[in-house]
């Protein structure tokens, strides 16, 4: 490895990179969790949950990636041989399916070609021929972190609400709480499922359920075995500020600092960046002549955009070649669209600068990888953040 300098890029859609200010946070002498220091800290990073969350639910938080997270919602809501409703929209929806199969669950699937979102129609569609109510469960990926489609959260509570079906409704937002809209208790979202270090611009090692009270309902009857995932224990102990096993303390001290940095920001303002940035981070591909996997115009992801190479060029190679030559990490395709598609991971602890070089560093790259590009996509994409509909919020009112 060659000796670098500057920072390295590193333009994944997760793990994001971390301010400095979570650094310093975490950067502490580990505290006594049954502690009244620490009891302070649980309950302000909770009630901060359930802000982000937009829930008056329980918000339950385990040392574990999101993966466990979603192991969590899963056992702690359904019984053996439950029959649950998936929508197949990438690998990521992929793999939670396998993981409930895996559990013992009777998993249905909606497929997708994985450049669409979930289609509410669809879901509703099969919820109203389920006349037995059967289906225990709907689980949802808010944003498909492998392919940059986002599906419609609140649509397809609509569809299951037009059905008038009583299955719970299960949604992973691990990438897109913090950078997307979500609004679990408007939405009727029963388990809403994140993770740190996406969004919520902390290294990886928290993963968060925010439970309603109809899926703390059904956990009471759910049969499937847990034990460490079990909420019950989990709440009982966060009314006291404590936690029934070792938190991430220094986690939960980046988890305070990262919520603090959000709502100085206002979660509006927050959204609306990442909206800007994805906007012309697609100005920059079309420029390019590229194209984003996501063929839904409605269904861009803010949070990151899944770009398509050329056929015949190998998207890992070119990869390869900016880690090489820029020193900047960009995502690769996963599942069936691994060597085809790189991703441009562009939510978090990001700005208008930070994007412009990690687009300069995409336009270097595919000159120096020799995959047929046009020029110009840095030049979209600074038009499109100096014009007026680029510009900042934050900065449009100061100007004023
Ligand atoms: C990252 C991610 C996961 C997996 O989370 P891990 O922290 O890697 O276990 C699941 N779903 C989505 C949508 C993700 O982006």
């Amino acid at each position: 490895m060659t000796s670098r300098t500057g920072r390295h890029f590193l333009q994944i859609p997760g793990p994001t990179n971390v301010p400095d200010r979570i650094l310093r946070a975490i950067d502490q002498p580990t505290i006594d969790h049954r502690g009244p220091e620490f009891a302070a800290l649980a309950k302000s990073v909770l009630a901060g949950m359930k802000r982000l969350f937009r829930t008056k639910g329980d918000v339950a938080v385990f040392p574990s990636s999101g993966t466990g997270a979603w192991e969590a919602a899963l056992v702690n809501t359904l019984s053996p041989g439950d029959k649950v409703l998936a929508v197949e929209t990438g690998q990521f929806a992929s793999l939670w399916r396998v993981m409930a199969t895996r559990l013992g669950l009777e998993v249905e699937i909606i497929p997708t070609d994985w450049r669409h979102p979930a289609d509410a129609g669809a879901v509703e569609a099969r919820l109203a021929a389920d006349k037995a109510h059967a289906i225990k469960a709907v689980m949802i990926v808010q944003n498909e972190t492998s392919t940059g489609v986002a599906s419609d959260v609140a649509a397809i509570r609509r569809a299951i609400d037009r059905a008038r079906h009583p299955a719970l409704y299960l949604v992973d937002a691990i990438s897109s709480l913090g950078a997307m809209e979500l609004r679990q208790d408007d939405w009727g979202i029963d388990v809403a499922i994140a993770g740190s270090q996406k969004g919520l611009m902390l290294p990886p090692g928290l993963g968060f359920n925010a439970i309603s009270a109809k899926a703390l309902d059904a956990s009471r009857g759910a049969k499937l075995p847990r034990a460490y995932w079990e909420w019950q224990p989990m709440i009982a102990a966060a009314e006291t500020g404590f936690f029934p096993f070792t938190p991430a303390t220094n986690l939960l001290f980046g988890l305070r600092e990262a919520m603090a940095m959000l709502e100085e920001e206002g979660l509006e303002r927050v959204f609306a960046r990442h909206d800007r940035l994805a906007a012309a981070t697609r100005r920059a591909v079309a420029a390019w002549g590229l194209e984003p996997l996501c063929a839904d115009p409605a269904a861009h992801s803010s949070a990151l955009t899944a770009v398509l190479l050329p056929a015949g060029h190998d998207a890992d190679a070119f990869r390869r070649t900016v880690l090489e030559r820029f020193d900047m990490s960009l995502g690769a395709g996963l599942g069936k669209v691994a060597g085809k598609v790189f991703r441009i991971g562009h939510l978090g602890w990001l700005n208008e600068l930070m994007l412009m070089g990690t687009l300069a560093g995409i336009e270097m790259g595919l000159a120096a990888a020799g995959v047929p590009y046009r020029k110009g996509g840095v030049d979209a994409a600074m038009e499109h953040l100096a014009g007026a509909a680029g510009a900042s919020p934050a900065r449009v009112a100061a100007a004023r």
